[in-house]
């Protein structure tokens, strides 16, 4: 399965707008990749460069060793020869044609022989749970049912690559849930290299193994999830991903200081989970109010003041404390993360 890679590339739709800037980035072979970051901040148009629906206004893009697209040198393989597979927001099935028929579309395009389209369309609805509604019409499916076949009608065709564009945002919560796991277990099953755009940091950090995360068109950080939680780049990643969201202490405050900051730091982030309550005072914890309590369903988020500054910690400890009372916070200083004036971390 080949690799695609992207060189130096950027994407200007006009004089005033660029899209995408000068991106680097590599997806490995059998990757489940999400590109991830808020809206507009360039992933659609990035998907629709390697797809070849649009061109690369500098740089260049291979899929294998295959020079896919270089404005530089005129280079450009058409969508249809690039033999990816995508699927959009909106799964758009023929809707005069059967679940079977729909899947048997491409095959057929594909001119293969009646015995073998069988065959795959077969093979596909059953890994994908679908072959109970072969005989039915689009419109007899629920949204999740939907989307699988439109999922189905791409991977039978087999593509080196699966390109999807938030393929799950049309489906309800539950749905989605289902979905997620399905598309992961289908990741494993059929070993595909599978690029995803998503905003939702959730669906990123439980579906992908490498996330590239995106603002206003340009990468901030590429990694594992557990590496973009551990150690965010920079404090727009460490904003990005985290919910409740990381808590941001200027190193001039009182609280900052008490933390110990080095020298060039302006900022540390703490997040909810590495601040502890305790009931009792020890060299190590600091006084703290409670101002609020919000139970999360096995979690609890608190709001609590600290050294004049308001906090969120999260424990999935029944707190014992109320609202008003004065408790005990620590905070382990070897969680702390600490961010210079230009917003990127500082390493210890
Ligand atoms: P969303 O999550 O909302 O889909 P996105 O991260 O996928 O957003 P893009 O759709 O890639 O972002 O858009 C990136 C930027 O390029 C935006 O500012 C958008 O307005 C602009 N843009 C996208 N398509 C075009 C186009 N065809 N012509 C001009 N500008 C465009």
């Amino acid at each position: 399965m080949p690799t695609i890679t992207l060189e130096a590339i950027s994407k200007h739709y006009s004089r005033q707008s660029t899209a995408v800037k000068n991106i680097d980035l590599h997806i490995r072979s059998g990757d489940f990749m999400c590109l991830l970051g808020p809206s507009g901040c360039g992933k659609t148009t990035i998907l629709r460069m390697i797809a070849g629906l649009e061109h690369l206004s500098h740089g260049r893009m291979f899929i294998g060793d295959q020079l896919v697209d270089s404005p530089d040198s005129g280079c450009f393989v058409a969508p249809e020869k690039r033999e990816l597979g995508l699927v959009f927001q909106s799964y758009a099935l023929w809707p005069h044609m059967t679940v079977e028929q729909n899947i048997d579309f491409g095959l057929r395009l594909r001119k293969l022989p009646e015995r073998e389209r069988r065959s795959l369309a077969g093979e596909v609805m059953e890994k994908l749970g679908i072959a109970g509604y072969a005989k039915r019409y689009p419109s007899q499916l629920s949204g999740g049912q939907q989307q699988r076949v439109a999922l189905a009608r791409m991977m039978v065709l087999k593509p080196k690559v699966l390109l999807l564009d938030e393929p799950l945002s049309n489906l309800d919560a539950s749905l989605r849930l289902e979905m997620r796991a399905e598309l992961k277990r289908l990741h494993q099953e059929f070993n595909t290299t599978i690029l995803f755009v998503t905003h939702d940091q959730w669906e990123a950090m439980t579906l992908a193994t490498t996330i590239a995360v995106m603002s206003k068109g340009q990468l901030q950080q590429v990694g594992s999830p557990d590496d973009i939680y551990a150690r965010p780049a920079n404090r727009f990643v460490a904003e990005f991903i985290g919910n409740p969201p990381i808590n941001q202490i200027s190193a001039d405050s009182v609280l900052g200081k008490h933390l110990n900051c080095h020298p060039g730091t302006n900022m540390l982030g703490i997040r909810p989970e590495d601040i502890h309550l305790t009931q009792t005072a020890t060299p190590h914890t600091l006084p703290a109010k409670v101002l609020g309590i919000i139970p999360t369903g096995g979690s609890w988020v608190l709001d609590v003041e600290l050294e004049g500054q308001c906090l969120q910690l999260s424990t999935q400890i029944r707190p014992l404390v109320k609202v008003g009372e004065s408790t005990y916070c620590q905070i382990d200083p070897q969680q702390l993360h600490a961010f210079s004036a230009d917003g990127n971390r500082q390493e210890s």
